[in-house]
C-alpha cells in the first residue's frame, strides 16, 4: 500500500457560469456530507473557469468546505502587458491549491508546447501551488506501440530541469488523447503500465522519495462504471475527470468509489 492520498479532480473545462458553479459546489458538498465522505482518505478538487473561481472561493471559505479547487491553465509570466492572461499569483490569491497544466485541449487549441508548459509548471510551483501535469499519447503513437515512450518522454521534457524538491510536488495525469471524452477508457493494465513507467522515470531522474511522492492520476472517460478497477491498480492514485464531473451525482459516486 502506498502513502499517497488518492485524488479525484473534476475538470469542468468551459462549462458552468459562476452561479451554476456555486450551485454545483453546494449540492456536491451536501452529497458528500450525507455519505460521510472522508476527505482525509481521498482529496477532491474542482477546476472551474477563471470567472467562477472567486465565487467558489467565497462559498468554500464561508462554509468551511474541504473541497479544493484550482485553475485550468496559467500564464507563464508574472505580470504586465499580456492581455487576457491570468498570473499564478492571481490564482493562488483565490485560494487555489492546484493548476492543470498542459491539458491536451490546451496543447491543441493554443500555442502551448513543452517549453511553455515547463514555464507554467515553474510559475505554479513558485506561487506555492501544485501543477497537475497532463501527458498522454494520441492514437497514432498507440498504433505504433510507442505510447509509453511518448508519455514518459513528455514527462521527461517538462520535468528535466526541476529540483528534487520541486519534482516531489508534481501531480501527473496520464490522459491518452484518444480516451478523452470518447467513452473509450484505457484498460486498468495500460493505466498501471504508464503510471509505473512514470514512477520508474522519476526514480531514475530524481530519487526514490520523488518517485513515491508524486501522484499519478488517470484521465479519459472515467465514470462510476470503471473507477473501481482503475483505482485498484497500485500506481494509479486517482482521476482527472471531464464529462463525469459535470454531473454532481455521478461525480459523487466516483469520489465514494475512489
Ligand atoms: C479530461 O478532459 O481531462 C478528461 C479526462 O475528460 P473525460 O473524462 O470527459 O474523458
Amino acid at each position: 500500500t502506498s502513502a499517497r492520498t488518492p485524488m479525484v479532480a473534476g475538470n469542468w473545462k468551459m462549462n458552468f457560469d459562476h452561479l451554476e458553479a456555486t450551485a454545483f459546489v453546494q449540492r456536491f458538498a451536501k452529497n458528500l456530507r450525507s455519505r460521510h465522505f472522508d476527505f482525509s482518505r481521498c482529496e477532491v478538487a474542482l477546476f472551474p473557469s477563471f470567472t467562477s473561481l472567486r465565487s467558489v472561493q467565497v462559498l468554500v471559505e464561508s462554509e468551511k468546505l474541504r473541497i479544493k479547487y484550482g485553475a485550468q491553465t496559467v500564464s507563464v509570466t508574472t505580470q504586465g502587458a499580456f492581455t487576457g492572461d491570468v498570473s499564478a499569483d492571481m490564482i493562488a490569491h483565490l485560494g487555489c491549491s492546484y493548476v492543470i497544466v498542459g491539458h491536451s485541449e490546451r496543447r491543441k487549441y493554443h500555442p502551448e508546447d513543452d517549453a511553455n508548459i515547463v514555464d507554467q509548471v515553474r510559475a505554479v510551483l513558485a506561487a506555492g501551488m501544485q501543477p497537475i501535469l497532463c501527458v498522454g499519447e494520441s492514437l497514432e503513437e498507440r498504433r505504433k506501440g510507442i505510447e509509453l515512450d511518448f508519455a514518459v518522454g513528455q514527462v521527461h521534457d517538462v520535468t528535466r530541469d526541476l529540483s528534487d524538491e520541486e519534482a516531489a510536488k508534481l501531480i501527473i495525469a496520464y490522459e491518452p488523447v484518444w480516451a478523452i471524452g470518447t467513452g473509450m477508457v484505457a484498460t486498468p493494465q495500460s493505466a498501471q503500465d504508464a503510471a509505473q513507467a512514470f514512477r520508474e522515470h522519476l526514480r531514475a531522474t530524481f530519487n526514490e522519495h520523488v518517485a513515491q511522492a508524486v501522484r499519478v492520476l488517470y484521465g479519459g472517460s472515467v465514470s462510476s462504471k470503471n473507477a473501481v478497477e482503475l483505482i485498484t491498480e497500485p500506481d494509479v492514485d486517482g482521476f482527472l475527470i471531464g464529462g463525469a464531473a459535470l454531473d454532481v451525482d455521478e461525480l459523487t459516486r466516483v469520489c465514494t468509489l475512489t
